[in-house]
């Protein structure tokens, strides 16, 4: 048996090399099989041929999974498929009498069925559950070496589980699964295709596992598996400019016409050869990759779109699910489509807890991958590089809840304002006006009381603008987007039993400084149902002028919702919370900066707070984009 690689181990070995690629390089070393595994393992195949051909005749079993995928660990799983279709041809032909054999295929056919355990059960009409019981009882008796053999029927792909007594390994037979072996020559002719693919998948499986994002749970659990997070590994190489991976669309489009192969009426047609493809025009090395990856995902809206691989791009809902192969995807708050079996969503079982820490993880690992310390090797001997980004996450991260938005709206429909670039322009002008907007939806979308906390606010405008042009510019748009902001008063805080809000100092508070801090209260949950009543609110008979500012439609939502809530409840507050909005910058100068918003609940607020935190992940940034996209003089 050979030692799994502890951390600790891991850890001493990777820190000696010289920068982060060659750690990549080296942990795909240390993790993949030794020789003499693969040949345990190889022989454990022949075995299991032997004996099954002896029971299901022309039965032929066959590997996929990381045993042979290019992203083996040592101590992995080891997944067969047994295929059974010319067994099923052998049952059928043996049963037809009234077609006379020719003698010597006749004796053949005897001697074999003698062995045979197919005269006790037919394989065409058999269930699935049932060939594998029968699968079950071969290995149980006849694979020496064998035990701890079940049938696990419950799983989406049902298997039988079984154990290697001597070296320990496990592994899974099925028997519907064809499918999984074409994914499995996929991600191997994905390894092959260009050389930095391995190291990258296996640090972030690393990584993933050591946050506790990803377990191999295949069938059940809501955390990623490891095939997931490949495909995503895979769909972030594509979308490199230029890319690193060709989409599944284009290795079609590259095969030749004896490539075909369709399984189970899916199209799952890509080249035999990966040194048919041109190299990629991306020289981009493993160790920005892996950052740049932390840097996507940190921030990706998982929920809003469906990751296709096919087309290298996140389809939209709404088209998708009109489209056959989204009325059976089974939608979840990450939506990962295989890139063969379209209908699939290969990460269905995650569940938003799941989701959120994902997010929350790539956040922690981004931040870190922008330090000294992942990218040079320390000279003082402490540990670097890798080694602390598969450090399992701090506490005090996983309180932690952070909304991202761009500094600037991706619409640009902005009127004059649409020639500035943020990272180039007034950034403190645009992060002020998401402020602003922050500010305006907690307070007049939904109602909650907010004060802005004076802290780390300064007078000092020298501080935010040097250039006296920019100066003159900065101080135009402030008054426009003061004069915007004036939104008419809340009716609410006029009303007999509202909130004893204090009123809100800041109508639309404008940050002079690079950070800025609410302390906010919540009153109802205004979270709850807002699309019933946002549909009876907008409907002609009662708004018969149709609400055209979509922030005042969700206002009103917001109102009726509260005053629902104020006849079963009283109104105190639900809970208290502070948002702190920090410029983020965008890196290396490539991408666009961002605004940050750091959520903490006050204490022991518990669920409830967790609730709106999820719908304002999704509200929030929608509304902002629609503040910022209304032209101040249109507002009221
Ligand atoms: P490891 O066993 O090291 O976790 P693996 O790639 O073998 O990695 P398994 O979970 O054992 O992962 O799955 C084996 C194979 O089954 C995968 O390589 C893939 O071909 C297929 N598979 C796994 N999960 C899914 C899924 N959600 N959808 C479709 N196919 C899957
Ligand atoms: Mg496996």
């Amino acid at each position: 048996r050979r030692e799994q690689l502890s951390p600790e181990k891991l850890a001493q070995n990777i820190c000696q090399v010289d920068d982060v690629d060659a750690q990549m390089s080296l942990m795909v070393q240390l993790f993949e099989f030794s020789e003499s595994e693969q040949r345990l393992r190889d022989l454990l195949v022949k075995l299991f041929q032997e004996v099954f051909s002896e029971f299901f005749p022309e039965s032929v079993i066959l590997p996929f999974g990381s045993s042979v995928n290019g992203f083996s660990v040592s101590g992995c799983d080891l997944d067969l498929f047994l295929d059974l279709e010319k067994t099923k041809n052998f049952q059928a032909s043996a049963k037809t009498t009234d077609k006379p054999l020719a003698e010597e295929e006749a004796t053949e056919m005897e001697s074999r069925s003698e062995d045979s355990i197919l005269s006790d059960i037919d394989l065409v009409t058999a269930t699935v559950p049932e060939i594998l019981d029968l699968v079950a009882t071969v290995l149980q008796k006849c694979v020496p070496g064998v035990h701890h053999v079940q049938v696990v029927s419950t799983a989406r792909r049902p298997v039988v589980k079984f154990c290697h007594k001597e070296s320990g390994l496990r592994g899974d037979i099925s028997i519907n699964n064809k499918l999984a072996l074409c994914n499995t020559r996929f991600l191997q002719f994905c390894t092959e295709a260009d050389e930095r693919v391995r190291p990258l998948v296996y640090a972030v499986r690393y990584w993933a596992k050591q946050q506790g994002l990803a377990g191999n749970l295949f069938g059940g659990g809501p955390l990623l598996n490891n095939y997931a997070l490949t495909l995503l590994v895979f769909f972030f190489l594509q979308t490199r400019s230029p890319p690193v991976l060709p989409t599944v669309a284009q290795l079609k489009d590259l095969s030749d016409d004896g490539e075909l192969t369709v399984v189970d009426g899916w199209d799952c047609t890509f080249p035999k050869d990966p040194a048919s493809l041109q190299p990629s025009g991306n020289t981009e090395s493993c160790c920005s990759l892996l950052a740049e990856f932390f840097r996507v995902f940190e921030s990706y809206n998982f929920a809003s779109g469906v990751i296709s691989l096919r087309e290298s791009r996140s389809l939209p809902l709404s088209d998708f699910l009109l489209s056959d192969a989204g009325q059976k995807f089974k939608m979840g708050p990450v939506n990962l489509q295989d890139p063969f079996e379209l209908s699939h969503n290969v990460a269905a079982n995650v569940n938003e807890k799941t989701a959120l820490r994902l997010q929350r993880s790539c956040q922690d690992a981004a931040k870190y991958c922008r330090s000294l310390q992942y990218q040079r090797k320390s000279s003082k001997g402490k540990n670097w590089g890798l080694v602390r980004l598969f450090q399992p996450g701090s506490p005090q991260a996983a309180e932690r809840q952070v909304i991202l938005l761009p500094l600037m709206p991706a619409t640009q429909s902005l009127g004059s304002h649409s020639e500035l670039h943020p990272s180039r322009d007034f950034p403190q002008l645009w992060f002020r006006r998401v402020c602003a907007g922050v500010s305006f939806i907690l307070q007049h979308v939904l109602k909650c009381s907010c004060s802005e906390n004076s802290q780390g606010l300064g007078d000092d405008r020298e501080s935010l603008s040097s250039d006296p042009e920019e100066e003159e510019q900065l101080n135009t748009r402030t008054e426009q987007l003061s004069v915007g902001s004036k939104r008419p008063p809340d009716v609410e805080d006029a009303e007999l039993g509202s909130p004893p809000a204090k009123k809100p100092r800041t109508e639309c508070s404008l940050p002079e400084a690079e950070s800025v801090t609410w302390d906010c209260t919540a009153w109802h949950r205004v979270w709850l149902g807002r699309r019933r009543v946002r549909r009876q609110i907008s409907s002609p008979e009662t708004d018969p002028k149709r609400t055209a500012d979509p922030l005042e439609l969700e206002g009103k939502v917001s109102e009726a919702i509260s005053q629902q809530e104020r006849q079963t409840r009283p109104v105190d507050p639900l809970f208290g919370f502070t948002v702190c909005a920090m410029i983020r910058d965008g890196g290396s100068g490539e991408h666009d900066p961002q605004v940050s918003l750091n959520f903490t609940p006050h204490p022991e607020q518990g669920a409830v707070f967790q609730d709106f935190f999820h719908f304002l992940q999704g509200f929030l940034p929608r509304m902002v984009e629609q503040y910022l996209t209304t032209k101040p003089s249109d507002r009221h």
